[in-house]
């Protein structure tokens, strides 16, 4: 299988809330769902944190590019 390369996700992928008064029901989805954090010291009681460590691994460096991971 051909492995994508981070120059088709950003062609592929992107996310930006839906307009609030054009479709309220996917924005209150993207909103709920689709938004991380605050987490760690800013917020110790948060659901990704249950060991005190974000499972989702937040906070994360910023990056210019998309990368991939070996997973
Ligand atoms: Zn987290």
């Amino acid at each position: 299988m051909e492995k994508i390369t981070p120059n088709r996700i950003d062609e592929i992928i992107s996310e930006e809330i839906p307009d609030i008064e054009i479709d309220k029901d996917l924005h209150d989805i993207d909103s709920k769902n689709m938004i991380q954090g605050p987490c760690g010291s800013l917020n110790n009681n948060s659901l990704c944190m249950p060991d005190g460590k974000c499972t989702n691994r937040y906070p994360r460096d910023l990056l210019a590019e998309t990368i991939t991971g070996n997973d």
